[in-house]
């Protein structure tokens, strides 16, 4: 199975009106469970046309990307990652 590359993924900002600034997004429930885009910092579902941007364009406007198998191993994972602990 292949796994995928960051450098091939592309991701889905929108802009938050909340935060106002355009955003990474993520998929959330709307009030009638149905799936909507959310703004990754405060949750607030967002309304404006997606933006697909590569990793390179994403770390442009300020995200780090960084591949899951390097954080934990001392892989250079500082703060701001966003690994969170199983508890
Ligand atoms: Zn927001």
């Amino acid at each position: 199975m292949a796994t995928p590359s960051f450098d091939d993924s592309m991701f889905l900002l929108a802009h938050c009106s909340v935060c106002a600034a355009d955003t990474l997004t993520h998929l959330g429930l709307g009030p009638e469970d149905d799936l909507i885009r959310c703004c990754v910092h405060c949750d607030a579902p967002v309304v404006s046309p997606l933006i697909e941007v590569s990793s390179e364009e994403l770390e442009d406007r300020g995200y780090s990307v960084i591949e899951a198998r390097t954080c934990g191993n001392g892989g250079g994972c500082g703060s701001g990652c966003g690994t969170r602990a199983q508890h």
